[in-house]
């Protein structure tokens, strides 16, 4: 469920890029280690598969050679019965006593497929040819006497022969004859056929065996391919879950940050949990950096004792304001300064703070109330006329009345105000220059008090 969330792109899953990697190494890492060994298990399989062939080959080959050797004693036997030649016999007993291959050959055969199926066949293909011996050392026998040899120059298996009486009457002649039907009669060639049965039915034993072996190997080493297969689909998904997470967890999540960080915006907090961190740290340097600004800002444009436009502020603030009918007012406190000596700096803050706040009882409403330095003030009211002059000669008065009562405790003041109308002008230098001249008039005329001039209609 968490994997299908966080598939979803508004998934609120944090997963922590460390964790994920080590994670993915240890998966990578355990598949690649499992790929690794079973393709070890197939080229061992692989080699028994081959050696498995190879031991058939060479068994097939031992078993024919028992073979061999039987159709080499009968080949030599009867060319001694045929020819008379001593030298065949020879060759018969160095290939029955000295050479031994049949023996050999089913030695091997015992040593590799004891008490096996194989071996018993062989071993009876084996009887089959000690006997056919009996009959070849009384064909044998015969020869000798036939071609008038001595028996004390033969071995003792020809020697042992004893002939029945009446074999042993019989004229030279008639023992060659007798001793060659004996090799080629109907009875030896069963006995043959008798010998190479067995050994083929051995053959065949040999090789039922090993390709049972072989279809077992080919099994195993089916079941292997087939997990090797699997395991390479894995690593190539865990190969692609790398790329595909690397990109959703850190390389979309950065391109939109360096976006965003260009146009000075909010980072959204996604992707991995590292990436997250960073967009949480950038967006609260951010916010720190902006309320900096912003503070800056303000201070730039206020003044710091009463919190007032100061003279930058006031400066901006025209170039927003419509003073096609507007009143500016000039206000400054009268001996000030006086009240500064007598009761002192702070004394005199105090007075400042309470002069700005009185301005802003009465024209904050309706107009802007800035202090451009000093004990000077500055009100700028849009959409007055001079029809409201009255109006604001009694709300001058008030206000003095107010400031002279002291009932704060703090030492009576008054101010003294110019107020110009703009009345359809713009030129603010000349606006000011005007109230100024108010205000001056106003001082002149012992403080207190209230001077009003209106710029020539247009
Ligand atoms: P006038 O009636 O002619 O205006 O007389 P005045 O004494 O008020 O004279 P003026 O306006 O020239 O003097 C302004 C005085 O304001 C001078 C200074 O002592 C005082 N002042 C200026 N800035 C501050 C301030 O920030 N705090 C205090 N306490 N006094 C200030
Ligand atoms: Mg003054």
């Amino acid at each position: 469920m968490a994997i299908v969330r966080f598939l979803q792109s508004d998934s609120d899953i944090t997963i922590s890029l460390r964790k994920l990697n080590v994670f993915m190494l240890i998966a990578a890492a355990l598949i690649s280690a499992t790929l690794f060994f079973a393709m070890r298990q197939t080229k061992s399989m692989y080699e028994d598969a081959h050696a498995i062939t190879q031991q058939l080959r060479e068994s097939e080959e031992t078993s024919f050679n028992l073979q061999a050797a039987s159709d080499f004693l009968t080949e030599e036997c009867r060319l001694f019965v045929v020819t008379g030649e001593k030298k065949h016999l020879d060759n018969y007993f160095q290939e029955a006593f000295v050479e031994k291959r049949r023996e050999k050959s089913l030695e091997l055969i015992k040593s590799k497929y004891n008490n096996s199926t194989a071996y018993l066949e062989l071993q009876t293909a084996m009887n089959g040819s000690l006997f056919l011996m009996v009959m070849e050392y009384h064909a044998a026998r015969l020869a000798v006497d036939a071609y008038g040899y001595n028996i004390k120059d033969f071995p003792n298996e020809i020697q042992l022969v004893q002939l029945p009486q009446n074999e042993a009457s019989l004229s030279p002649q008639q023992k060659g004859d007798i001793a060659k039907a004996m090799l080629f009669n109907e009875e030896y060639r069963r006995q043959k056929k008798f010998i190479s049965n067995h050994m083929m039915n051995c053959v065949m034993e040999l090789e039922r065996a090993i390709w049972e072996k072989q279809a077992e190997v080919a099994d195993r080493l089916k079941s292997t391919i087939f997990i090797e297969h699997v395991l390479t689909v894995l690593l190539i998904a865990v190969l692609l879950g790398i790329v595909y997470l690397t990109s959703r967890l850190v390389i979309f999540p950065l391109q939109d940050c360096v976006t965003l960080i260009r146009k000075d915006e909010k980072i959204p907090v996604k992707g991995a949990k590292e990436i997250q961190f960073l967009a949480k740290t950038y967006n609260e340097m951010r916010e720190a950096n902006l309320r900096q600004r912003e503070q800056l800002n303000f201070e730039a444009m206020h003044d710091k004792l009463t919190t007032l436009y100061n003279r930058r502020g006031f400066e901006k603030l025209l170039d927003n304001l419509d003073l096609s009918e507007a009143a500016v007012l000039m206000v400054d406190l009268d001996k000030f300064k006086s009240v500064n000596d007598i009761y002192g700096h702070d004394i005199g803050d105090k007075i400042l703070v309470k002069v700005s706040k009185t301005l802003l009882d009465y024209f904050g409403n309706d107009g802007h109330v800035c202090r451009l330095g000093g004990d000077e003030f500055v009100v700028v009211m849009e959409n007055t006329t001079p029809a409201v002059q009255d109006q604001l000669k009694k709300q001058i008065d008030l206000i003095n009345k107010k400031l002279k009562a002291g009932a704060d405790g703090l030492p009576p003041i008054s101010v003294s105000v110019g107020v110009s109308f703009c009345n359809g002008h713009k030129n603010v230098k000349s606006i000011l220059k005007l109230a100024d001249a108010s205000l001056y008039e106003a001082k002149e005329s012992g403080r207190s008090n209230v001077r009003f001039s209106t710029e020539p209609e247009t």
